[in-house]
């Protein structure tokens, strides 16, 4: 009897049954972190302050998250009830896609792209649509328009986009959100700060539009998880219902306020990372190394057959980089994030040196 319980134990939906199983390299990371494309620094001290000032007591209530709202809603330009906040982006793509995707419904990605909306869309019943991005490895609009059909419920689109660095326009954004008004367009902006341009003005005003943003890459507070979402309050209300109401924590919600008043913290970190990114893709530009061009705080390099021969001694080097070569389309790329200007110059002298030990074993890139 007790085998038989053993055979014929407890059985997940089918959907997760296939799901394939997602392991980030998170282990083992005391170097030089260009791999997660965090902030490579600190987050500000005004937030620092907040939290060493956090008191024993206070944890011992349940967080409230509507207060803190309020302050986002109004430095995004926007009503409280248009804003969420969430366990990091990727809890805000989770209770989206479950409030939305049934079996039968389209997601539409545009690919290569953030890992997460795959693994969360495989988790539901819908069916994935993968929109493959050409050589240029631009946003590909035209095939992204032509994807489009009755059964699209989300359009997810990271923008600018990771791991290639690339952008769609506004114009192609709101092209697509008028293209589908039976779907929910998603314009995750977690690395909005390194770009500037943004759609979430048209929260509200487009009325199948969401924007996320994150807190864990220019402001430095990946460890906290801290994300947002933004969407016509027609839409937020039914996101809400599925969303608990106690997973954005504490210690969290105490510094989002400072972060979002230390601009100059957030001004000087993101000038640092677009200097930095110049003139590292000046460097590799001048050691023959492909690349992409990057609206984002990462650079997405061509390596070709040693890809992981390049990681690994780039990792022994004291530099992380992501090994992105699984990626549709991404054979034989790694993805490098920015830092400081100084951690940059670092990052160069580690890569001279593996490419000279690549070039000794024959033909790196
Ligand atoms: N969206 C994109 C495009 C990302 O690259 C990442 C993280 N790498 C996330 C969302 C996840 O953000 P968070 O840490 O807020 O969950």
């Amino acid at each position: 009897m007790t085998n038989s319980i053993a055979i014929h134990g407890p059985v997940p939906r089918a959907s997760v049954q296939s799901m394939k199983e997602y392991h980030p390299p998170l282990g083992c990371r005391d170097a030089l972190r260009l791999d997660f494309n965090e902030n490579t620094v600190a987050c500000s001290p005004k937030v620092r302050e907040v939290l060493g000032r956090i008191s024993a007591g206070s944890l011992t209530r349940y967080p409230e998250r509507a207060p803190v709202e309020a302050i986002v809603a109004v430095h995004l330009g926007l009503a409280s009830k248009q804003v969420a906040l969430t366990n990091g982006v990727d809890e805000a793509i989770h209770v989206l896609f479950e409030t939305f995707l049934e079996e039968g419904d389209e997601l539409l990605l545009p690919v290569p792209t953030y890992t997460m909306y795959e693994v969360y869309a495989s988790a539901t019943d819908a069916r994935v649509i993968k929109v493959l991005a050409g050589e240029d490895l631009r946003f590909p609009i035209e095939r992204l328009l032509a994807a489009i059909s009755p059964r699209t419920k989300i359009i997810a689109i990271a923008n600018p986009n990771s791991p290639s660095g690339s952008a769609a326009t506004r114009t192609q954004l709101l092209d697509i959100a008028e293209r589908a008004p039976h779907a929910v367009l998603l314009v995750d902006e977690a690395y909005f700060h390194f770009h500037g341009e943004t759609v979430i003005d048209q929260i509200g005003k487009v009325p199948n539009l969401i924007v996320a943003r994150t807190f864990s890459k220019a402001y430095g507070l990946a460890g906290l998880r801290l994300g947002l979402l933004a969407a016509p309050v027609g839409l937020m209300r039914w996101i809400k219902r599925v969303l608990s109401p106690y997973s954005v924590n504490s210690l969290a919600l105490a510094c989002l306020p400072p972060a979002l008043e230390d601009t100059a913290y957030l001004g000087w970190y993101v000038g640092e990372v677009l200097e930095a990114r110049a003139e590292f893709e000046a460097a590799l530009d001048e050691a023959g190394v492909r690349r992409w061009p990057s609206c984002a705080n990462f650079v997405l390099v061509e390596i070709g057959a040693q890809h992981k021969e390049f990681t690994r001694l780039m990792s022994a080097a004291g530099v992380l980089v992501r090994d992105r070569s699984s990626d549709p389309g991404c054979h034989g790329r790694v993805r490098i994030t920015i830092g400081t200007r100084e951690q940059m110059c670092q990052a160069v002298v580690a890569l001279h040196e593996v490419l000279v030990v690549l070039n000794r074993k024959g033909g790196a890139q």
